[in-house]
């Protein structure tokens, strides 16, 4: 069988974008190398990922975010933290995240300046399990369609100019495109010539579960040393960083060599009499110089990798294939042509970019010496601030992320707000089908005629909302992003161009 799409790769971006081109009407068949999807750094407590409000909005955009939030381990209805889990989240004044460690306080965050953002019910942050996010992610791959092949690891890619021939040990497979999202390590991202640049890792991150003879030797939360960083949550979960270089990453350790590691990083005569989990990670940072290479696309960590520092990977990802699933969907159907697909390396390139910096940033203030310390201090100062706190809060929530469309409005390229619409239906809602959505919130606007002419192409919208911001219309893509607004009383300049580019359709003069 020659399917539309083969992804490598069953993580949660894999998964994402499975749904979304099956949403679409694609065939899709995703091949996994792991028999099983169950995996304890998956779970509590090192399975605890952050979403943001990209990733929300995501979900919410296609209906998950209900059964999402449904696993949610953190929240206040299900009391205080579990033991283990970060030790900043359970700290007594509220918080709204953190940089490098360093917390900002929820109330220190002024949300009025977000000029176009509504208020939600969406959120903007939610801390879940990796495992129960994918569940959910499988549960509705499969509703839709999607053929899931676990322990069936890509071996080799031979990509032609119209399809691509997948090699696995159980034979080949045939798609018109593959999309690797098989992780750091992508074999599709090494098999199909994509340069990996950037920056080598500093230290080794070991994210260890242990029990100690006396836990009162460590003091809870992240203590700077000579070597590193010491992050200790009661009663046994370490998170060290090992500044060797990256030395340590990927070596197993037994137990005298974990016991020889936490004191040389902790500087404290801690002693562990058991060891029951213990992985590595680096805080390397690099990316893929392109996103798509003929008919081979990458997404999530396949593409860019960096440290999970301040947790920003998975969302990185879940908006990769946010953006790549409409696009590549429209493609297969025939009703787009491949270069709609350069937008997509072109629009997530530059976010993936900076999210590598926001880590980098990160390790600055956590390197060993004074002078890290003595700028950890001044950056501690500027977060408990009005104008700290709404600045992590924007970089971390990812609240005020704008694609790079070439200008127009100034919500050009925004995720468009979350309009409550006279039907009481909200915008998260009415982008479910996956379809782009004309919204037309000023009557006055003369856009009757676009309406009639492309509708089938769009749900199209007209409706009085209480808090139109001074909109009179706007252009949305399938993925929530605003691709052409007017003001009220505006016309309809600019909204041929917007329709042609995105929608491959004719100019609406
Ligand atoms: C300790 C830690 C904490 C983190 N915390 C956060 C956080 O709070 N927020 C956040 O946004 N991010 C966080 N991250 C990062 C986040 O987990 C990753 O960015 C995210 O899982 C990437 O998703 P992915 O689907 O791209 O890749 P992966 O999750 O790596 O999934 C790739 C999948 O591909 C499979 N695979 C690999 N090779 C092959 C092959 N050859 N053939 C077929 N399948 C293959 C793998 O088995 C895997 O299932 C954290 C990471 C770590 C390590």
């Amino acid at each position: 069988m020659l399917y539309d799409v083969v992804i490598a790769g069953a993580g949660p971006v894999g998964l994402f974008l499975s749904c979304e081109l099956a949403q679409a009407g694609c065939s899709v068949l995703v091949l996994e190398q792991a028999e099983s999807a169950d995996s304890p750094l998956k779970r509590l407590p090192f399975g605890l990922r952050g979403l943001n409000a990209p990733t929300l909005e995501a979900l919410d955009r296609r209906g998950l975010l209900d059964a999402v939030a449904a696993t949610q381990v953190l929240k206040p209805d299900k009391g205080p933290p579990p033991p283990g889990t970060a030790h900043w989240l359970a700290q007594p004044r509220p918080l709204g995240g953190h940089f490098a460690g360093i917390p900002f306080a929820l109330d220190d965050v002024d949300r009025t300046r977000w000029t176009w953002r509504l208020p939600t019910p969406v959120g903007t942050q939610m801390a879940v399990e990796l495992q129960a996010l994918e569940a959910v992610l499988a549960q509705r791959a499969i509703a839709l369609g999607v053929c899931i092949e676990r322990g069936r690891a890509v071996q080799a890619v031979r990509a032609g100019a119209t399809e691509v021939v997948v090699e696995t040990a159980a034979g080949v497979v045939r798609g018109r495109w593959l999309v690797g999202c098989d992780g750091g390590r992508s074999t599709v991202r090494k098999q199909c010539g994509f340069s990996f640049a950037g920056t080598d890792p500093e230290f080794t991150g070991h994210s260890l579960l242990v029990e100690l003879e006396d836990p009162g030797v460590l003091t809870p939360g992240r203590q700077y040393t000579a070597q590193g960083m010491c992050n200790f949550n009661p009663p046994g979960v370490l998170a060290l960083a090992d500044f060797d270089g990256g030395a340590g990453h990927r070596k197993p350790l037994d137990l005298a060599e974990a016991q020889s590691l936490l004191r040389r990083v902790s500087a404290r005569d801690a002693t562990i009499t058991a060891l029951h989990l213990h992985s590595t990670w680096t805080d390397g940072a690099r990316q893929s110089s392109a996103y798509r290479n003929g008919h081979v696309l990458l997404a999530g960590d396949a593409a860019h990798v960096h440290s999970p520092l301040g947790g920003q990977g998975l969302n990185l990802g879940i908006g990769d294939a946010m953006n790549l699933g409409w696009k590549l969907a429209r493609v297969v159907r025939g009703e787009a042509d491949e270069a709609l697909l350069d937008s997509y390396h072109l629009e997530r390139h530059p976010i993936g970019a900076t999210v590598l910096d926001w880590s980098r940033a990160q390790v600055v203030l956590m390197r060993p010496g004074a002078g890290s310390r003595a700028l950890a201090a001044v950056m501690a100062d500027l977060a408990d601030t009005r104008d700290g706190g709404t600045y992590l809060a924007e970089r971390v929530w990812g609240v005020s992320q704008q694609l790079d469309l070439g200008g127009g409005h100034p919500l050009v390229g925004r995720s468009v707000p979350d309009f409550l619409l006279a039907d009481g239906r909200r915008m998260g809602e009415v982008l479910r089908t996956g379809q782009g959505v004309l919204l037309m919130l000023d009557e006055n606007c003369a856009l009757r005629d676009v309406v009639d002419r492309w509708q089938q192409h769009f749900t199209s919208v007209t409706s009085a909302v209480d808090h139109a911001l001074g909109l009179g219309a706007l252009l949305v893509r399938p993925d929530g992003i605003v691709a052409w607004a007017c003001d009220a009383g505006g016309d309809e300049a600019g909204l041929g161009l917007a329709l042609q580019r995105w929608f491959a359709l004719p100019k609406a003069d």
